[in-house]
């Protein structure tokens, strides 16, 4: 339930409505409100507001609905956060805890085995990138910023700068999706595959888990599967890391099991650019001079994995 006037200046992004969260004890909540702001009290507790009047605060909620208290110019916001209830541990018929086993990440099941070879000695018009801008479509948004700023819409932003980039290098630029739609996890690297493309790589920004504050956690990292992966994304993290200095911190080349970079076939890897949750985050994803400075990043590192020599 949201009780709001017409005038009303209080917005909340995240949790979204209607959203039910996993079981926490604590989430954070972010959202906007009018620039200048400085009398927001979100649960009883005031809360700092950037400058674009975005704000972002950890709560503590329960298992099932949370009614959480936003106020701010004698207007009060009444937000609903759903929880899911705690899983109670599964027994077996003598009372001991059932262990699960460790899930198995499988490789893409249309990808071949055998890696494609390295495309040293390849001109960059002889080769082939697929740029795939991550999440898309009404369901799946990805994270939300501050003011509501979806991931996807990010993403999809910096992607085209990507795919720019790339073309002035003189390279062939295929893009998984170039507006708003919703696209299978699985079908992203599909047609990478089918057409052998040189290297996929999936733009992302970040989000923290939800109990973690997102004040706490800011980076920028690539990840990757399996070696072939390894190598390009290196090569990203380094050139990306270097555009970032003194911005955010780079977390350098992490392991990570997403299904769109599991190809033994193709090197492939996910970027996580920034986290746009905080109101900082936010900001520096509207700037558009950066954003282009990161693509040129992303590009030039493509460029030198091209021509590094494994
Ligand atoms: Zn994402």
């Amino acid at each position: 339930m949201t009780t709001c006037t017409l005038l009303a200046s209080i917005s909340i992004a995240f949790p979204r409505p209607g959203q039910t969260l996993p079981f926490v004890e604590k989430t954070y909540v972010n959202g906007a409100v009018p620039h200048g702001t400085t009398n927001l009290v979100v649960q009883g507790r005031p809360v700092e507001v950037y400058k674009t009047g975005g704000w972002v605060t950890m709560v503590d909620v329960s298992e099932g609905e949370n009614e959480i208290e936003v106020s701010a110019n004698g207007e009060t916001t009444n937000y609903v956060i759903r929880v899911e209830h705690k899983p109670k541990p599964r027994l077996d018929k003598d009372g001991n805890p059932i262990v699960v086993p460790e899930k198995k990440y499988e490789k893409l099941p249309y990808a071949k085995d055998e890696a494609r070879p390295h495309p040293f000695g390849k001109s960059p018009s002889e080769m082939t990138i697929v740029v795939d801008p991550g999440h898309g479509g009404e369901k799946d948004t990805g994270a939300v910023s501050p003011h509501g700023f979806f991931e996807k819409e990010a993403n999809l932003l910096l992607s085209l700068e990507v795919k720019k980039a790339l073309e002035a290098l003189g390279y062939n630029v295929v893009m998984t999706r170039t507006d708003d739609r919703p696209l299978v996890l699985l079908d992203r690297p599909r047609d990478a595959t089918r057409m052998g493309a040189d290297a996929f790589v999936s733009i992302h920004h970040n989000a923290p888990m939800f109990s973690t504050d997102p004040r706490t956690v800011r980076y920028t990292a690539v990840y990757k599967w399996n070696d072939l992966g390894a190598r390009l994304a290196a090569a990203i993290s380094a050139s990306m890391g270097k555009a970032l200095e003194g911005d955010i911190p780079n977390n350098g080349v992490m392991h990570a099991n997403f299904a769109v970079t599991r190809n033994p076939e193709i090197p492939s890897c996910l970027v996580e650019t920034d986290f746009i949750t905080t109101p900082e985050g936010e900001l520096a994803i509207w700037n558009h001079a950066r954003r282009r400075r990161i693509a040129e990043a992303i590009a030039e590192g493509i460029d030198n994995w091209r021509r590094s020599k494994e």
